[in-house]
């Protein structure tokens, strides 16, 4: 073999990379690339092992020779790198893209729970017409639960709340509140008339998860002790208040008698229809009246048991249940959906 032979070898092999390693599609394809053209089976490699055979002052040209083609390969395998590595950075920057707006330095993506923002919204509203917001324990005892509210021991009203109890201290002397109401008892305990709360909570009955039943619901309840409180100025706040609630002052109210231990006398409250305003729809059973809660004057027997003298200090009660009002408001037919935890249903609010 001439020298002229092994530099046509070179060329021939360099020829064919600069096809090949420019189209290389990956870095690994890249390195097998490189080591067929400059590896130990390679063009440069044989021309390597060829040198002795040739005349000894052509050897010097034939290293050169291979040197050039060596140093070719690298620059065309280092360019074809540099290119790779940065569609690989940019396909990466796509696929594996770490969404920024999930961080904490940016707003909370999602929103509050629909009971969370009626309650708010109720809130608010009491806090317009001069109340203050009062909160108590969801465990309780029976002192506050039940019998400073009127309902001693054997009384009929403690079988309608199905009661959740604790194992804490005697039997059936601990348990999950059963209604906010507790909550007026404690602030009566600790703050003298006159007293103006609303008392939002969490509330808790035996009952098993169902459509219209929840062992766990909301309720938000109102109470205004102060002299020469009357059934005029209970009537009087419903109205205001479920008016601006559906922000709708043709809004009528409706009281029909009822039985709580606690208020004397009680009453059952209802609103005329918002959606068929009274002609009567599938929301109000067709009878143009929706039943909102319960509410009454306090019992003087309660007032009492917090140490009032009934005969100076009056008071009234309202209260009804929030999933029931959201229910109402947004046509929700079932209390579980509340509770299923479906983002379907809680982005809709
Ligand atoms: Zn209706």
């Amino acid at each position: 073999m001439s020298l002229a032979d092994e530099q046509a070898r070179l060329d021939a092999a360099l020829s064919e990379a600069r096809t090949a390693i420019p189209n290389a599609s990956s870095t690994d394809a890249l390195t097998d690339l490189e080591r067929h053209f400059a590896g130990k089976r390679s063009a440069a490699s044989a021309v390597n092992e060829a040198i002795k055979t040739l005349a000894a002052p052509e050897r010097p040209q034939a290293g050169q020779a291979v040197q050039a083609y060596r140093a070719a390969i690298a620059e065309l395998a280092e360019e074809r790198r540099q290119a790779l590595a940065a569609e690989e950075a940019a396909t990466a920057a796509v696929t594996e893209r770490i969404d920024l707006t999930l961080g904490a330095h940016t707003r909370p993506r999602g929103h509050l729970h629909l009971v969370t923002q009626i309650r708010r919204e109720l809130e608010d509203i009491f806090i317009g017409l001069g109340y203050r917001v009062a909160e108590g324990p969801e465990v309780e005892d029976d002192w506050h639960n039940f019998e400073a509210l009127n309902i001693p021991p054997a009384h009929p009203a403690r079988s309608m709340q199905d009661t959740l109890y604790v194992h804490l201290g005697a039997d059936e002397q601990v348990m999950l509140r059963t209604h906010t109401s507790p909550v007026q008892i404690r602030t009566m305990e600790s703050q003298a008339p006159p007293i103006y709360v609303v008392v939002p909570g969490r509330t808790y009955r035996n009952e098993t998860l169902d459509a219209r039943h929840s062992p766990v619901f909301h309720q938000i309840e109102c109470l205004a002790i102060d002299r020469h409180i009357t059934m005029a100025d209970l009537f009087g706040t419903i109205e205001v208040f479920v008016r601006r609630l559906f922000d709708d002052d043709t809004i009528r109210t409706r009281f029909r008698s009822d039985y709580f231990p606690y208020t004397e006398p009680s009453a059952e409250l209802a609103v005329s229809c918002v959606f068929c305003h009274g002609s009567g729809c599938r929301v109000c059973s067709h009878t143009g009246w929706i039943e909102l809660g319960g509410c009454g004057m306090v019992d003087p027997n309660v007032l009492t048991a917090v140490g009032l003298d009934p005969e100076e200090w009056q008071g009234f009660a309202f209260g009804f249940g929030l999933e029931r009002l959201a229910m109402i408001r947004y046509g929700i037919d079932e209390i579980r959906t509340f509770v299923d935890n479906d983002l379907r249903f809680l982005e809709q609010y």
